[in-house]
């Protein structure tokens, strides 16, 4: 099964993937390194301070690697919702998104810019859009452990054939940050 694990920037999916590879039965791929290590973009946007993906080639890519032996392939990056049908979106309100995101070295403009996609739903919908599955996790007051148990709860039901036990606890739109940050 393949799942992609989305969100704004500092929501998480490294975090949560990289304690996921430690245990068996996940093979996870973090598409942003596989990005940049393969240079599977076709341009360099140095306003914005990133690259642009050629999603055709990370795709591609992807398929290539994907390890049909490991029960689950989960995809890290907030481009996972382009490849992967059936998704988790990891959601952080702008408050505790913004103390993250200054930590990392983005310019004044790419925090502000990952705050307001964070927003405005940006990738939620997106998924809603394009994806058949789409789950949602409100990590803002949780730990890493406790996504981590929420992330394998979905798994454990998709697997199983149950996700309709999960869906409304994990149901897209649950979360709604708007009257926090445009207040
Ligand atoms: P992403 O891959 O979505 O950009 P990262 O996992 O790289 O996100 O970054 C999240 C950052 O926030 C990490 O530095 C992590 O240590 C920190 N962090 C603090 N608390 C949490 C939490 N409860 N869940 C996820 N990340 C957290
Ligand atoms: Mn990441």
């Amino acid at each position: 099964m393949l799942i992609g694990i989305t969100g704004t920037p500092g929501t998480g999916k490294t975090s949560v993937t990289a304690q996921l590879e430690k245990k068996p039965g996940y093979q996870i791929i973090h598409l942003n390194e596989l990005i940049k290590d393969e240079k599977l973009y076709s341009e360099v946007d140095t306003e914005r301070d990133c690259v642009v993906a050629d999603m055709d080639l990370v795709e591609q890519r992807v398929m290539e690697k994907v390890n049909r032996s490991s029960p689950v392939t989960i995809l890290d990056s907030h481009l996972s919702h382009h490849i992967a049908d059936i998704v988790i979106v990891l959601r952080t309100s702008p408050d505790k998104l913004r103390e993250r995101l200054q930590k990392r070295n983005y310019s004044e403009n790419k925090v502000q810019e990952n705050l307001e996609a964070e927003a405005l739903d940006v990738i939620l919908f997106e998924s809603v859009g394009w994806c058949d599955k789409v789950f949602e996790i409100d990590t803002t007051n949780q730990t890493i452990e406790e996504t981590i148990t929420d992330v394998e709860e979905i798994l454990d039901a998709l697997l199983k054939d149950r996700d309709e036990q999960v869906t409304a606890k994990y149901k897209p739109g649950s979360v709604d940050w708007s009257e926090e940050f445009f207040a």
